[in-house]
């Protein structure tokens, strides 16, 4: 496995593999790499012939209370697993190799990112579209994996990816999770076990809503308040947001389900504030 650490090495390499016809495969992350990273690694193997993930905490989507400078940053234990999940090249810019000094160009999100977390993070979307747009013509892949887990990240890219022509494809990938059904996320560490007992409330609301949606129950503000009530069994948790938009618009719903909708939950369980979603389809 190669490590790439310069925009102009990591363009030249993808542009050697292309010239031999390889098909690239891409798998951007922030690294503290976890089995869910992991699967996505797995996931664009089969969808290419050479796979580059990249390590870069982005500055620009933390928000001035967020956790940048706390983010984990763990890149030997990172390569190591990269280089066992037969990971071609591993990107790891730094700061001002992804920004360069007086960087005056971005992107902004005007529709998708004002409901669910991007409501709450103002901001964000655009420093995820900014870098990940970077990454796109540094990388220069044909598929980018993506985890179903950051609903709104994954509909937010395909929209940048719609909108701007860019030449690659986008796969979703599954939600890995722990035993118990919490999500694997690089923030679940930060729980003591008291709160890391209580964690999986956010999928057995979601498993909820999604009983109720399978007995006819329609009603958004009904499996919301269902939802609500699981949660609040648990009391290391408290709810930043919990609804149901349209998945496609991310717009809040109306009136009844009658098209796919995005049922997602952000919730602080101590520390860390845990998301998590799923589709229901009527
Ligand atoms: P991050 O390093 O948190 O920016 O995540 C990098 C990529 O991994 C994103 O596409 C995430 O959606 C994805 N990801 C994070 N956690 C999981 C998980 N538990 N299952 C699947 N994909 C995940």
């Amino acid at each position: 496995m190669k490590i790439i650490s310069t925009a102009l090495e990591m363009q030249q390499a993808a542009l050697a593999l292309r010239a031999q016809g390889k098909r690239i495969g891409f798998v951007p992350t922030m690294g503290n790499l976890h089995e869910g990273h992991l699967s996505l690694v797995r996931l664009a193997k089969e969808h290419a012939d050479t796979v580059v993930v990249s390590v870069f905490v982005n500055p620009t989507q933390f928000g001035p209370n967020e956790d940048f400078a706390a983010y984990p940053r763990t890149f030997e234990a990172d390569r190591a697993l990269c280089e066992k999940e037969g990971v071609d090249l591993l990107f790891h810019p730094s700061v001002p190799e992804m920004y360069p000094d007086g960087a005056s160009v971005s992107l902004v999100e005007t529709a998708l990112s004002r409901t669910l977390c991007g409501a709450a993070r103002p901001g964000h979307f655009d420093g995820v579209c900014t870098v990940v747009a970077k990454l796109f013509h540094i990388v220069l892949p044909h598929v980018a994996v993506f985890g179903e887990k950051d609903a709104q990240q994954l509909r937010v890219i395909r929209r940048m990816v719609r909108d701007l022509r860019f030449p690659v494809e986008i796969v979703p990938g599954p939600t890995a999770r722990e035993p118990d059904g919490l999500a694997r996320s690089s923030r679940n560490q930060y729980m003591d076990a008291k709160q890391r007992a209580q964690a999986p409330c956010l999928r057995r609301a979601l498993d909820e809503s999604e009983r109720l949606f399978a007995a006819g129950e329609r009603d958004p503000r009904k499996l919301v308040a269902a939802m609500r009530a699981l949660i609040a069994e648990c009391p290391a948790a408290k709810v930043d947001y919990i609804d149901i938009v349209d998945d496609e618009t991310l717009q809040p719903l109306s009136g009844p389900i009658e098209r796919p909708a995005l049922a997602a939950l952000a919730v602080w369980v101590g520390k860390p504030r845990l998301i998590d979603n799923t589709v229901l389809r009527p």
